[in-house]
């Protein structure tokens, strides 16, 4: 399935995304959380290339919130490719 991971605004409570939409078997979806969350971002595996553990965000009104991983949505139930907001 194709997923992407979302990342949560604590400032301002904004839904973010970086990164490509990957293909990651529904199975593996809970390990590779797990894997995020202990940040082994680098550990050679390419679905976790692009998930980085937090993301700065530009919130609308104009403060700067930093984006904490909240897990992967899937990208194919929507047809969306890429980002949330501009
Ligand atoms: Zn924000």
């Amino acid at each position: 399935m194709l997923v992407k991971p979302i990342y949560k605004c604590l400032l301002c409570g904004q839904l973010l995304t970086t990164g490509k939409p990957q293909d990651v078997p529904r199975e593996a979806l809970p390990g590779l959380l797990g894997k995020v969350v202990q940040n082994q971002i680098f550990a050679g595996n390419p679905y976790l290339y692009q998930a980085p553990m937090h993301i700065p965000c530009k919130c609308k009104d104009g403060n700067a919130g930093m984006a904490y991983f909240a897990g992967f949505m899937q990208a194919e139930a929507q047809g969306q490719r890429g980002r949330l907001q501009p």
